[in-house]
C-alpha cells in the first residue's frame, strides 16, 4: 500500500499526465506547459489543537494556490485523514482548470487538514477550524485566495472561519470565504449548487442523446452535499434513482428510491448527537430495498453512475465491473486516467468533473460578487444565473467534443486550458512573479 505522500504524488502525476494530449491539440507553446506544471504557492502549516481533555495534538494542513493567472485563487477546504500535499495540489490544479472551463475570473486553490474530523467533539472541531484559518490567514483574502467547503467541511465550518478572519482583520470581510451561512453573507442556492449544476449538465446530455429522464436509472455513489442534492433534484425532475451509497452501505431498489427520507433519516444521527457529521450509514424502510456493501454500487445495473465521493473511486481494479453507459463526475477526479481510457474504449460517456461539478464554484462566485457589492439576490435569481452560465459553457464543451471528435473530458480541458494559455500569453514575456 502506498503512503499518503506517495498516493498524493501519484494523483498529481496522473492529473498532469492527462495534459499531454491537450497541449498537443491546442498547439500551446512549451512555456504555458511549464507554467502549469507546478503550483504558484504551496503553504504547509501545523495546527495545534487543545483537546477537551486538556491534551495537545498537532495536525498538518496545507493551502495551495495553483495559479492566479485569471483572478484570485478559489477552492475548498477538506478535512480528511488521507489529505496530503499532493492531493491538495492536484485538487487546486483541477480548480484552476474548472474555473477556466466555466469562464469564472478565478484561479485555482485548495486547502486541507489531515484529520479524521469525526473523532473530534463539536468544540474541538471549531477550535481546529479556527486554528487552520489563523495558520493560512496571511495568504488568503477576497482578492487573493477565497476558500469554500469541500469534503467534511460545510457552511457551519465556513461560518467559524469567516468569523476568525473578521477577528484577525478587525472588520467583517465576507468575501474572503464562500459557502457561508446566510446570516453571515452566504448566498441562497449555494448549498445545493453543486448538485443542481450537475443535474443541468446531465439534462443537457440527455437532451443531446434524445433520452427522457424517466427512462434513465441512476446510481449515486456518495451521499453528502454534492450527491444528496443531485439525487433530490434529479428525483424531482423524474429521473429514477435506483441506488444510493455512502461510505458504509449501498441501498438499491430497481423501481427507484426517494432520496429525501433517506437523507432525513441519516441527519437524525447528527441532530441527536449535536455534531456536525452524521454517525449512521444510509437506511431505508421502503419495501423491496436491498442493502449491500459500499462498493456494490459500482457494479449495479443502471444507465447513469454518479460519482460523488472521492478521487480514484474507479480505477483499473474495478472499471470492468461498471455497467452504466454514462458516468457523471460530481467528485473531483473520481476516475483514474487508465480507467478513463478503458471507459473510452468501451464507449462509456464520462461527463467530466471540471464541468459537471462546477455549479458549486459558480454560485461561490455569485456569493463573492454579492459580498463585494453588498446587494443580495434571491434563490430564484441565483439558480437562474447558475443554469444560464452552465448551459452556455457546457454547450461550448459539447460542440467542441463533436467538432474535434474527442471525449467530453478532452473538450472541457481544451476549453479551460485554452483560456488559461491565452491569459498567460496576454501577460507578456517579462513577468517574473505573480
Ligand atoms: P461530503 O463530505 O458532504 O460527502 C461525501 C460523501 O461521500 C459522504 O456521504 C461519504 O459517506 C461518501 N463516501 C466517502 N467514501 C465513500 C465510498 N468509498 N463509497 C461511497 N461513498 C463514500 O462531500 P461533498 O462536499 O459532497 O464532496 C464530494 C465530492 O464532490 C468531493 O470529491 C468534492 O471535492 C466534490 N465537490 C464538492 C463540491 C461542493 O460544493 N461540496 C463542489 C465540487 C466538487
Amino acid at each position: 500500500m502506498m503512503s499518503d505522500t506517495q498516493a498524493g504524488t501519484a494523483l498529481f502525476d496522473d492529473a498532469q499526465g492527462r495534459l499531454e494530449a491537450i497541449f498537443q491539440r491546442l498547439e500551446a507553446n512549451g512555456e504555458v506547459r511549464r507554467r502549469l506544471a507546478q503550483p504558484a504557492l504551496s503553504l504547509e502549516v501545523s495546527i495545534p489543537l487543545r483537546r477537551d481533555d486538556g491534551s495537545l495534538e498537532v495536525f498538518r494542513g496545507w493551502r495551495v494556490q495553483y495559479d492566479s493567472i485569471r483572478g484570485p485563487a478559489k477552492g475548498g477546504i477538506r478535512f480528511h485523514p488521507q489529505v496530503d500535499q499532493g492531493e491538495v495540489t492536484t485538487l487546486a490544479f483541477w480548480m484552476a482548470v474548472k474555473c477556466a472551463v466555466v469562464g469564472l475570473p478565478f484561479g485555482g486553490g485548495k486547502g486541507g487538514v489531515c484529520v479524521d474530523p469525526k473523532t473530534l467533539s463539536p468544540l474541538e472541531l471549531e477550535r481546529l477550524s479556527r486554528g487552520y484559518l489563523r495558520a493560512i490567514a496571511d495568504v488568503i483574502g477576497p482578492d487573493r485566495d477565497i476558500p469554500a467547503p469541500d469534503v467534511n467541511t460545510n457552511e457551519t465550518i465556513m461560518g467559524w472561519m469567516a468569523d476568525e478572519y473578521a477577528i484577525i482583520a478587525r472588520r467583517q470581510v465576507p468575501g474572503v470565504i464562500t459557502g457561508k451561512p446566510l446570516p453571515l453573507g452566504g448566498s441562497p442556492g449555494r448549498v445545493a449548487a453543486t448538485g443542481r449544476g450537475a443535474l443541468s449538465v446531465l439534462d443537457m446530455w440527455a437532451k443531446h442523446a434524445r433520452r427522457e429522464p424517466g427512462d434513465l436509472r441512476i446510481a449515486v455513489q456518495g451521499f453528502g452535499n454534492g450527491g444528496y442534492h443531485f439525487a433530490r433534484l434529479a428525483h424531482a425532475r423524474g429521473y429514477r434513482i435506483v441506488a444510493i451509497a455512502d461510505s458504509r452501505r449501498t441501498l438499491h431498489h430497481p423501481e427507484g428510491l426517494d432520496p429525501t427520507p433517506i437523507w432525513e433519516e441519516k441527519q437524525k444521527s447528527r441532530e441527536l448527537k449535536g455534531l456536525v457529521y452524521c454517525e449512521e450509514a444510509v437506511r431505508c424502510e421502503q419495501a423491496g430495498t436491498r442493502s449491500g456493501d459500499a462498493e456494490d454500487i459500482l457494479s449495479l445495473d443502471c444507465d447513469v453512475l454518479v460519482l460523488a465521493a472521492l478521487e480514484n473511486a474507479v480505477d483499473t481494479g474495478n472499471v470492468e465491473a461498471i455497467r452504466a453507459e454514462v458516468i457523471l463526475e460530481i467528485a473531483n477526479g473520481p476516475v483514474s486516467s487508465e480507467a478513463d481510457r478503458a471507459l473510452e474504449s468501451r464507449e462509456v460517456t464520462v461527463i467530466p468533473d471540471v464541468l459537471a461539478n462546477a455549479g458549486g464554484v459558480i454560485v461561490s462566485h455569485l456569493e463573492w460578487v454579492q459580498n463585494r457589492c453588498g446587494e443580495y439576490r434571491d434563490e430564484e435569481a441565483v439558480n437562474r444565473l447558475l443554469e444560464e452560465r452552465l448551459a452556455a459553457e457546457a454547450a461550448g464543451v459539447f460542440a467542441l467534443a463533436e467538432r474535434e471528435g474527442v471525449t467530453l473530458r478532452t473538450a472541457a480541458y481544451m476549453q479551460g486550458i485554452g483560456r488559461l494559455a491565452r491569459a498567460i500569453q496576454a501577460r507578456g514575456n517579462c513577468q517574473e512573479a505573480g
